[in-house]
């Protein structure tokens, strides 16, 4: 089994594999985590350190703080070691065949790509079975369709909110990677105003508890602007304007003055979620559904092209803890179809 991607999802899938006596290797282009590397320098984790640890490694943090991005990059990669995982780094999967029919032989031909060290120089391997955990992060969905969304004051990453101190910063977006940039910009010293779609009674649905009472404490205390049931309708150079929408239904035409909330503002962080690779899932043969990711079958998170199986953020888990039970499902499924098993 060829495992795309040593994201925690990757990992968690080779842990399994290793447990389950299959045999295994885990392409990445990078270097392990890459994402978790790319992360903003002084972040705190919004997830406790045992919703983040894999393949049965205890994951501790003095005084059972939530992890930083260095205690998690030292945890995955003592994990790693500590199993013993088989992880080919910067080695890209650049290209995939199907050959032959599911269980009559048929297999995955997978040509990797050396980066960097070594540059350019390709390996060929065979697989049975494919588990792609190759992320979203490099690809953040963007404030298209908004005018001014292409402005260069807009961001779809924050790394530190330094240079954002004193500035009037917009962040837009209902999930938990918004909501912590917001607080996080606020405690830097931005003006900061948070934008969601989902309106007030619903806006705590898609995050975390503790998440939902910093917010509210951060807001009752002024120390940012909370909107919920809003829509961003454009962006100027000095100002955005955000219009209050009815969740789900097509944005109304501009109405009433009430409807209308215009900001002075100096930054956007557009932080509305990611898409798969495109081109990528173009090349594997697995087409995308509305949202950007992958089509597969609920249940098993196999793809139309037997054989194949999508886990992690590219499965729509949103957080750690979800993709490692989803990697852990998943190749326990396909160990059961090795030959000889009942
Ligand atoms: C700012 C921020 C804060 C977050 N905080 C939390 C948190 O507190 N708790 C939580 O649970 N989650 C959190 N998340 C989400 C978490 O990071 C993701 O859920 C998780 O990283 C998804 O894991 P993954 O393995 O699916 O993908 P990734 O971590 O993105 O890993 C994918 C890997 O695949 C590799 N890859 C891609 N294409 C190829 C290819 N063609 N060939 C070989 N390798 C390839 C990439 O280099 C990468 O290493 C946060 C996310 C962000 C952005």
């Amino acid at each position: 089994m060829l495992i795309v991607g040593a994201g925690p999802a990757g990992l968690a899938a080779a842990c399994a594999a290793q447990d389950a006596g299959l045999s295994y290797l885990v392409l990445e282009r990078q270097g392990i985590v890459q994402s978790l590397v790319e992360h903003p320098q002084q972040i705190r984790y919004f997830s406790p350190a045992d919703e983040m640890a894999i393949g049965g490694v205890p994951f501790f943090v003095r005084g059972g703080h939530k992890p930083t991005r260095e205690d998690a990059l030292a945890y995955y990669r003592a994990v790693a070691s500590a199993r013993g995982l088989r992880v080919a780094t910067w080695e890209e999967v650049a290209d995939v065949e199907r050959v032959g029919e599911a269980g009559a032989g048929g297999h995955f031909r997978v040509r990797s790509v050396r980066r960097v060290a070594g540059e350019g120089k390709t390996r060929d391997h065979r697989a049975r079975f494919l588990l792609v955990c190759a992320g979203t992060f490099p690809n953040p969905k963007r404030l298209c369709v908004v005018p001014g969304g292409d402005l260069p004051k807009v961001f779809a990453k924050l790394d530190d909110p330094t240079p954002f101190w004193g500035r009037d910063v917009l962040v837009v977006g209902g999930g938990n990677s918004a909501a912590t940039a917001a607080m996080t910009l606020a405690e830097a010293g931005a003006r900061v105003t948070l934008a969601m779609r989902r309106p007030p009674a619903d806006f705590q649905s898609h995050l975390r508890p503790f998440i939902v009472r910093d917010l509210l404490i951060m807001a009752g205390e002024k120390r940012l602007e909370l909107h919920t049931g809003v829509r961003v309708a454009r962006i100027d150079p000095e100002s955005v304007r955000l219009v209050r929408v009815a969740y789900g239904e097509a944005p109304p035409e501009r109405g009433a003055d009430d409807d209308v909330i215009d900001l002075p503002n100096d930054f956007v962080f557009a932080l509305i979620g990611h898409t798969a690779d495109a081109a990528f899932f173009a090349r594997l043969g697995v087409p995308l559904a509305e949202d950007g990711l992958p089509v597969y079958e609920e249940e098993t998170a196999e793809t139309t092209v037997p054989g194949l199986f999508i886990a992690g953020s590219l499965s729509r888990a949103n957080i750690i803890l979800e993709s490692r039970r989803r990697a852990v499902e998943i190749v326990a499924r396909i160990a059961a179809r090795r030959p000889g098993q009942p």
